[in-house]
């Protein structure tokens, strides 16, 4: 097998065979897929399931590359909705000329992340598209299905006096992109956040906290996060912003950027609403005794005067809204 993607490795011959059993199968195999049937069965029950689809430019990044992405990304929307990642279908789209040695790279990380959530990859697809044709390197789109285990959780419930937590620091994914497109990466030291959140959650979980909703601040970061909850409970969130940690780097890619830390995608921060102060001061606690909880904080809460809208209390005692973010942002962020 020569060292690039060519067509013929999408014409669903031979060499197809060929590049499914040594960089996929090799890496990502179990008897699911051994089964080599046009469809897998998983078990009834409650699942949950989210699609996604991964177009992030470049692919590779500080911090991940798109095959950890498109499985974190996946694997935590199903963790979001209390459900324990188990399964993966995906769809790997794959543009002729690609290093075998990069896909390889992008298929480990794939590997080890979903190693990671302890969720296998049960059905997967190959295509190779010829070069310059829309698809850049590769496009990755992934199913997770998780396991419910704890149901309703749901942002119309959120009510008054509910509090917001925030598990990390704001707006490193899309700064570190900004900064690997523009070639600054190496001296900003930016990082992507990129990690699967269900073993930051299943805990809290586990512990019966009263938790109302979760939902990881991916594209549109934690404004639209924010701005969703509000519209879905027809409630005011308030955010203090003294509160809210974002890095110094991000901070000096968003002045380039011009824009708000809080509109940059997070592909590792989740946003948890927990009803009652004891019960959020229990959540950090357990939140911040993991590496990936660290920083995790209580930013806001849900009350104010205005329906629908996020207030944003600034340091200096001032106060605004803060918007759902809109225009083009970042394009290929994930
Ligand atoms: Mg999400």
């Amino acid at each position: 097998m020569s060292g690039v993607i060519s067509l013929a490795h999408g014409a669903g011959g031979l060499e197809t065979r060929e590049l499914i059993d040594r960089v996929f199968t090799r890496v990502l195999g179990n008897d699911y897929l051994a089964e080599s049937e046009d469809a897998a069965i998983i078990p009834v029950g409650a699942y949950a399931v989210s699609i996604d689809g991964f177009t992030v430019e470049p692919i590779v990044f500080n911090g991940g590359n798109i095959g950890k992405l498109a499985v974190a990304g996946s694997c935590n929307d199903v963790a979001m909705r209390g459900a324990k990642p188990k399964f993966l279908a995906a769809s790997f789209i794959i543009e002729e000329g690609l290093s075998l040695d990069v896909l390889e790279e992008i298929v480990a990380s794939f590997g080890a992340e979903l190693r990671v959530n302890n969720a296998l990859l049960i059905a997967a697809d190959t295509k190779v598209t010829p070069r310059n044709q829309g698809v850049s390197g590769i496009f990755i789109s992934t199913t997770a299905f998780g396991e419910v285990i704890l149901e309703g959780l749901a942002a119309k419930n959120l009510r008054v006096g509910d509090l917001i937590i925030a598990s990390g620091s704001i707006g490193d994914h899309g700064a570190a992109i900004f900064a690997a497109r523009e070639g600054i990466e190496l001296e900003s030291g930016l990082k992507s956040d990129c990690a699967s959140l269900w073993s930051l959650v299943s805990p809290l979980i586990d512990a019966k906290l009263p938790i109302v909703c979760m939902r990881d601040a991916t594209r549109g970061g934690l404004a639209a996060v924010t701005n969703e909850w509000a519209i879905a409970a027809n409630a005011t969130l308030t955010l203090n912003e003294s509160a809210i940690a974002v890095k110094n780097e991000v901070k000096g890619a968003c002045e380039l950027l011009g824009f708000e830390p809080y509109s940059l995608a997070n592909e590792g921060v989740a946003i948890v609403a927990v009803r009652g102060e004891e019960s959020a001061k229990k959540a950090i606690e357990i939140m911040r005794s993991s590496e990936l909880g660290k920083n995790a904080a209580i930013i806001g809460y849900v009350g104010g005067d205005y329906k629908a809208r996020v207030v944003l209390k600034t340091p200096h005692k001032t106060s605004r809204f803060l918007d759902m973010p809109s225009g083009e942002l970042l394009p290929r962020i994930c």
